[in-house]
């Protein structure tokens, strides 16, 4: 073989590394739906370029055609791909006309007026706008550093169908036929220019997607599945940042703990899966509370957290009000009809310095009184106060029972 033949057998094989790549990806994480369209346009891309070099065996319109057939669809399935992983979904009226106006055009200037040069151009435009619907489609999705570096090279993708073909035009003036086609500087300058943005554009999306799986392992490691909150070790997270930052500006944090009242009976009578139906229903409810710098948790079964930054107990209690009234409206529908539950909820302010162990656990002091003084309530240290000195006794030791002693790792003084 020539060397001018390695070098044409150069594109499919590495088009076919990075199709293998892409559709591993996708079979690894079937959420990636974007890597199976990106990696299918790597595949037809392959097919194309091998096609192209085993042209001697087949007739040349064949070929001809065949590969035109197989570009047009890579350069479809690349954008619709694309559009996929930047913005959800592909803009698929508009590729389709586009392919379609490509491929038109392909066979006027093949079968109605043969013209090499018209055709090349004719081809390469109607691949640049294919693609160019995929650039236009993510435009305003690009945020992130990654992002705007897969931008560029895209742009410059785009722009290379147009820049290419027009500069071969000017400088080539060897004639340019079917026949000659394999040996022209057209075919090497597109072998060339299309195989190095490809790899360029592969390494740069691998690098993309290797960022969004480290970000989904992360954000699952401190995600409650069943509510969608943050998990103990999330709100632990959550809480050393706010303390932080509370440290910095002298503000004070309020903490609300709630546990839902008799929950033991809920499981017992309706069963385990409703309970969980109950807990994950509660988990959103205090969820549309996390917003402005707020952390919600669910850090035992049926207990949940609420951190405000910047928030005094006054306001805390009343957030805690809020909650509470909306748990005990909540209706849940069964087979016996529709049942109400309650929570109970116990509220404390953060004292300067105070680690989220001990600011818990004085909410969880709260909360026991409210427990203990008929459920479905709110209470704080200051309810505390008004009564007996000797429960204190009671309070230790059933911390020391629910773990609330063991270390926490967040605290806001390290
Ligand atoms: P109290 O009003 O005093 O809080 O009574 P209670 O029955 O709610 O008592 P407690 O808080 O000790 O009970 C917690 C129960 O929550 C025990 C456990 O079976 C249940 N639980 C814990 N995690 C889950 C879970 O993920 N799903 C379900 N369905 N139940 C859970
Ligand atoms: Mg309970
Ligand atoms: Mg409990």
């Amino acid at each position: 073989m020539q060397a001018q033949s390695y070098f044409q057998l150069l594109n499919p094989l590495v088009f076919l590394l990075f199709a293998i790549g892409f559709l591993s990806l996708f079979a690894a994480n079937r959420g990636m739906k974007a890597a199976a369209w990106i990696g299918a346009s790597y595949a037809f891309g392959a097919t194309a370029f091998l096609i192209d070099f085993l042209r001697d065996s087949f007739s040349l319109i064949f070929v001809s055609v065949v590969t035109n057939v197989f570009y047009t669809i890579t350069a479809v399935t690349f954008a619709a791909g694309i559009a996929m992983r930047y913005r959800q979904h592909a803009p698929w009226n508009a590729l389709l006309l586009a392919a379609v106006l490509n491929l038109s055009a392909f066979a006027f200037f093949l079968f109605v007026r043969d013209d090499m040069w018209l055709r090349a151009f004719a081809v390469n435009l109607g691949n640049g706008l294919i693609l160019t619907i995929g650039l236009l489609a993510i435009r305003s999705h690009m945020h992130r550093a990654i992002e705007k570096v897969i931008f560029g090279v895209y742009v410059v993708m785009c722009l290379q169908f147009i820049v290419r073909p027009v500069m071969v035009f000017l400088l080539d003036d060897t004639p340019f036929t079917i026949d000659t086609y394999n040996d022209s500087i057209f075919f090497i300058a597109l072998h060339l220019s299309v195989g190095v943005i490809a790899v360029t554009m592969a390494m740069t999306l691998f690098v993309s997607f290797s960022i969004q799986i480290i970000e989904d392992l992360g954000e699952r490691s401190i995600t409650d599945s069943l509510s969608g909150m943050l998990n103990r070790r999330g709100f632990e997270e959550a809480a050393a940042r706010t303390f932080l930052l509370a440290d910095e500006t002298g503000e004070a944090a309020c903490l609300v703990l709630a546990d839902i009242d008799h929950f033991k009976l809920v499981n017992d009578n309706y069963g385990h899966g409703f309970g969980d139906v109950v807990i994950a229903r509660t988990g959103s409810l205090f969820r549309g509370y996390a917003n402005g710098g707020r952390s919600a948790g669910r850090i035992g079964g049926e207990e949940f957290v609420l951190l405000m930054p910047a928030t005094r107990l006054e306001d805390g209690r009343l957030f805690a009000e809020a909650i509470r009234r909306k748990f005990s409206a909540y209706k849940f529908h069964t087979d016996q009809g529709a049942l109400t539950f309650s929570a109970s909820f116990g509220v404390a302010e953060r004292r300067p310095g105070e680690t989220l162990t001990e600011l818990l656990s004085r909410a969880d002091e709260a909360l026991y009184f409210s427990k203990e003084n008929g459920r479905d309530r709110v209470s704080d240290e200051t309810d505390l106060d008004k009564t007996d000195p000797s429960k204190a006794l009671d309070a230790l030791e059933r911390r020391h029972h629910r773990g609330l002693n063991a270390p926490v790792i967040a605290s806001g003084n390290g």
